[in-house]
């Protein structure tokens, strides 16, 4: 930096790829330069790739992003590797004296920022900014505790608690010149997946908003075209604010049951935040060891377990990415409560496929199903052929994805053993007792 000139700051996008509502960019941008980053961080790729569908809407968020940059005056600079040290160095890069992020809950994020800040040392600012959630993680708390174990008393003070403004895209000053930088290219997309980034998911927001959101009680349990707003992957990658997507909403006839969705998100991030173990580890512990059945679990993974819709879920899982809600609740309480199996396992299988794959949104969503959250009923089970008869009327959704069922009318597609092992065994499909998976697939 030369006499004269305003510092730099350099914004690193986690998962917060936007410009709008994005309070680690704006506290950036009022300091005077900025240089904006983005760095693939080879830790996470090496342990688990992305698959190719997550790759693909990632890729888009950042070419998406760059092209917002350049609307406001300067670009993404695109770097891989070790993400601290890239970081460090691309601070030093850029002369820039702090660093500005959006703060996250998850083991991983909150290791990689301890690890940041020991590394930046006195040299350099480290500043978490808000942005991840509605309402802070930690921000409502109960008396005497340090997080929400049940849902209903949060989403009251949540509903109340005070909210910090929407923030408008800021006009940047770029302080990056030439820095270089990986292309984003937007790359080869697989076949059926939503387009990243915050213009397509702001597009998809906004006519949602207008032509569906009233209808949104009736419809979004409704197995085939749910009527969700099909954004949660949106959120997850941080291409809208959670935020501006309920000041969005608000007020508008059909809002309470949509924006209580996004209190539940918040509400796991707040679990989270507060018990970081529980990503893994049972929130609370029930008697009882769960079973990890290879044949067992391989068949509800595949979608041969001869429930009909159980199978039609799975088979969307790995075929598409994205699953609607009340499938995956069904195919959870099913492995986890019908067939005793371990709820870690379907959680690993989930996060593995889902577009959306949200730590803290997934896996505390399986053990509330799996009957090791505090606010759950242990004993539920949802019974696979009530829920299916409920939810798909018609078999539209066994149809589409079980097509060895295609031509069953709705009397029987959803308890196809009533035909018989001899007719089933000529359609190709697995026979399960009673909704129970079936012993010979
Ligand atoms: C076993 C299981 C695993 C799940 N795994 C994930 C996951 O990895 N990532 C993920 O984003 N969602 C997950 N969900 C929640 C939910 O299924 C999806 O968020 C929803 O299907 C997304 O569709 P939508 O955007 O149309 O939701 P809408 O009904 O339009 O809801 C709006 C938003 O609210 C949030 N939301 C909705 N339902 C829930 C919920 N039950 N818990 C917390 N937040 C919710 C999502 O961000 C969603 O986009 C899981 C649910 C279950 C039962």
């Amino acid at each position: 930096m030369t006499a004269g000139e305003a510092p730099v700051a350099l914004v690193v996008f986690t998962r917060d790829l936007r410009v709008l509502d994005n309070p680690a960019l704006v506290a950036a941008a009022r300091g005077g330069r900025v240089v904006c980053a983005f760095v693939r961080d080879a830790a996470i790729v090496r342990g688990r790739p992305f698959d190719a569908r997550r790759d693909a809407f990632l890729t888009e968020c950042l070419s998406d992003l760059d092209a917002a940059l350049g609307r406001l005056g300067t670009r993404l600079v695109v770097r891989a590797g070790e993400w601290v040290d890239e970081v460090v160095h691309l601070a030093a890069e850029a002369g820039a004296r702090a660093v500005h992020l959006s703060d996250d809950v998850t083991p991983y994020a909150r290791r990689r920022f301890a690890r940041l800040e020991a590394a930046a040392g006195t040299r350099l600012e480290i500043r978490r900014h808000p942005g991840l959630s509605v309402v802070p993680p930690g921000a409502v708390l109960p008396a005497g505790g340090d997080h929400y174990h049940v849902f209903t008393p949060y989403h009251r003070r949540w509903l109340a608690a005070p909210r910090r403004p929407v923030l408008a895209a800021p006009r940047l000053r770029d302080g990056g010149g030439d820095l270089p930088g990986l292309p984003v290219p937007p790359g080869p997309r697989p076949a059926g997946i939503d387009h990243g980034g915050e213009r397509a998911a702001r597009a998809r927001l906004d006519a949602w908003l207008r032509d569906a959101l009233p209808d949104y009680a009736r419809r979004r349990d409704a197995l085939e075209r749910p009527g969700g707003a099909r954004l949660s992957a949106a959120l997850h990658f941080g291409c809208l604010s959670p935020l501006a997507v309920v000041e969005a909403a608000a007020r508008r006839p059909g809002a309470d049951g949509f924006v209580r969705q996004l209190c539940w998100r918040d509400f796991y991030l707040q679990v989270l935040s507060a018990r970081p173990d529980a990503a893994w580890d049972d929130y609370v512990a029930r008697p009882g060891a769960p079973r990890r059945d290879p044949g067992v679990l391989a068949a509800w993974r595949e979608g041969r377990t001869g429930v009909p819709i159980v199978d039609a879920a799975m088979r969307q899982l790995t075929a598409e990415g994205l699953v609607p809600n009340r499938a995956r609740m069904v195919v959870a309480s099913y492995l986890t409560k019908t067939l005793g199996q371990d709820w870690r396992c379907g959680a690993r299988h989930f996060l593995d496929h889902l577009l959306d794959a949200d730590l803290a949104v997934n896996n505390l969503n399986w053990q509330w199903t799996a009957g090791h959250g505090t606010g759950s009923h242990p004993k539920r089970v949802l019974s696979p052929t009530r829920q299916a008869r409920r939810f798909d009327p018609g078999g539209d959704y066994v149809r589409r994805h079980v097509p060895e069922l295609a031509a069953l009318d709705a009397s029987v597609i959803h308890e196809p053993w009533r035909l018989g092992a001899a007719a089933l065994a000529r359609l190709g499909y697995p026979l399960a007792q009673d909704g129970l998976m079936a012993v010979q697939p």
